[in-house]
């Protein structure tokens, strides 16, 4: 399907062909009309897949459509001003958004803030602005005072500003919860059902999450009317385009001789490599600077301004490796990333879904490399439960753990097993290499032909609808 047919407003087509989108991905082909026609979505589907546009295109399809809204007689500032004059303390007139996105991390509010800009780029009457935990003060009034239509925030701060006035949702008409279950799990689930209790109920909901079931689940019931169900079948797990492998090792000495030398590997564009604790973080990223790696890390303890540089280096190129822990990678979107790292597994299987999404962005192939101490099999054997795939086992001549990776991992799962020998599903990742030899498929370069948008292969008429 492509993006013509769906009869968006034509200052939004001609941005999404700016963008050098073609086809529209699986969840924007169910997503998106019915955006347009007004209906409240539940939506789950794997990272990469191109949500953002799913909400956000309807949203300023909607938008641009509006007729232009009648100047009030006064501006929000002329109000203020007479109100001055007359010797009353004025306080901020509030800004009065239509559409609130609302994000867990602040990375991700910042992303959805330049899709929109750049989906937005040719309504001028539109302005998204982004409210986040982190920001000054004074710039983030500033930005409020300008009265956007659009605002994406994290809760937290949103709130601050909520309840000092600054904020009137009275003429919202648009809501997204974007990874939804991610800002449950982080704890958000009061500021998010005080935030809605504070919108018109006539609005227009959409919800996106990597699964829909339990709290996540009753939440979107609660808070959205005839949603339209979108699930994009088991894709928000699976990674198709993602090469998945482990490597056992022996103990710290040996993980971090093994990562320096898969970093070396000359088909890395950038990486990510993801450890549990902030500290950890500080102090790979310190190892693997002086060890000559172009390497930074990224942690919820730097300030946002660090942050914001850091990744910004990312995405020109200047940094090769990031060293983040999860909530601080949550949404990164650089297409150069072409391999993940867990450093240290992830808690909970979900954050190694997430991790590894980081890679395989629009389409493009990813390896996601895991190094696993001998304890940790079980955790291993989590993921693939979760992913309802199997993990295959690595071996690099040089780096072979002394302890075999019997106790913790069936024969079946050693290199050199292939998918389709009866153990499990047969579009499991690709097979590992033979013992002691290594073979990378080097990501392929983005495709800019017509066949467009390929993140969500093999997907295509395998969606379910409810
Ligand atoms: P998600 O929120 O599902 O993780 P994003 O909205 O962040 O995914 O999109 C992932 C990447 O795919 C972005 O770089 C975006 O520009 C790109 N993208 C989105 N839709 C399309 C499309 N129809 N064609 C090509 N690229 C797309
Ligand atoms: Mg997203």
């Amino acid at each position: 399907m492509n993006f013509e047919s769906l009869g968006l407003h034509p200052l939004v087509l001609k941005a999404v062909t700016d963008a050098g989108y073609t086809e529209a991905t699986a969840v924007q082909q169910q997503a998106l009309p019915a955006a347009i026609a007004g209906r409240d979505l539940l939506v789950s589907s794997q990272t990469g897949s191109g949500k953002t546009a799913a909400f956000m295109l309807p949203a300023l399809h909607k938008f641009a459509s509006a007729p232009a809204a009648p100047a009030p007689a006064k501006t929000a500032n002329q109000v203020a001003q007479s109100a001055r004059s007359r010797g009353e303390r004025t306080r901020f007139t509030p800004a009065m958004p239509k559409m609130l996105v609302l994000t867990p991390t602040r990375e991700l509010a910042l992303q959805v803030t330049t899709a929109t800009d750049k989906y937005g780029i040719h309504i001028r009457r539109v302005k998204a602005v982004s409210i986040l935990g982190g920001m000054p003060y004074p710039k983030q009034m500033q930005l409020l005072s300008r009265n956007p239509e659009i605002l994406v925030a994290t809760p937290g701060r949103l709130i601050d500003h909520m309840e000092s006035g600054k904020i009137d949702f009275s003429q919202l008409e648009i809501l997204v919860l974007d990874e939804a279950d991610r800002m449950l799990d982080m704890g958000f689930v009061d500021d998010i059902e005080l935030i809605i209790s504070k919108t018109p109920e006539s609005r227009q909901t959409m919800l996106f999450s990597a699964t829909l079931d339990g709290m996540v689940g009753n939440m979107a019931r609660r808070i959205t009317k005839d949603p339209m169900m979108i699930q994009i079948a088991g894709s928000s797990t699976r990674h198709e385009n993602i090469q998945q492998r482990v490597h056992f090792v022996d103990d710290l000495s040996h993980k971090n001789r093994l990562l320096d030398h898969l970093l070396r590997d000359s088909s890395i564009d950038q990486a990510v490599v993801f450890t549990a604790t902030k500290r950890d973080a500080d102090t790979i990223a310190d190892r693997l600077n002086i060890a000559g790696f172009a390497a930074a890390a990224l942690h919820g303890d730097m300030h946002q301004g660090a942050r914001n540089r850091t990744l910004n280096s990312l995405r020109q190129g200047q940094l090769r490796v990031l060293v983040a822990t999860d909530v601080a990678a949550r949404g990164i979107d650089v297409p150069a990333i072409t391999h993940v790292f867990n450093y240290d597994l992830p808690k909970f299987p979900e954050d190694y879904v997430h991790r590894i999404g980081r890679t395989g962005r629009a389409g493009r192939q990813g390896l996601a490399i895991s190094l696993v101490n001998h304890a940790e099999g079980v955790h291993v054997k989590r993921i693939e439960r979760f992913t309802k795939q199997i993990i295959p086992v690595d071996i690099i001549e040089g780096f072979e753990p002394k302890k075999k990776a019997s106790a913790s991992a069936p024969s079946s799962r050693r290199a050199g097993w292939r998918p389709g020998d009866g153990r499990t599903d047969t579009r499991s990742a690709k097979p590992a290499t033979k013992p002691g030899q290594r073979t990378f498929v080097k990501p392929s370069a983005p495709r800019k032909d017509s066949a467009g948008f390929r993140g969500d292969r093999n997907q295509r008429g395998d969606t379910g609808r409810g």
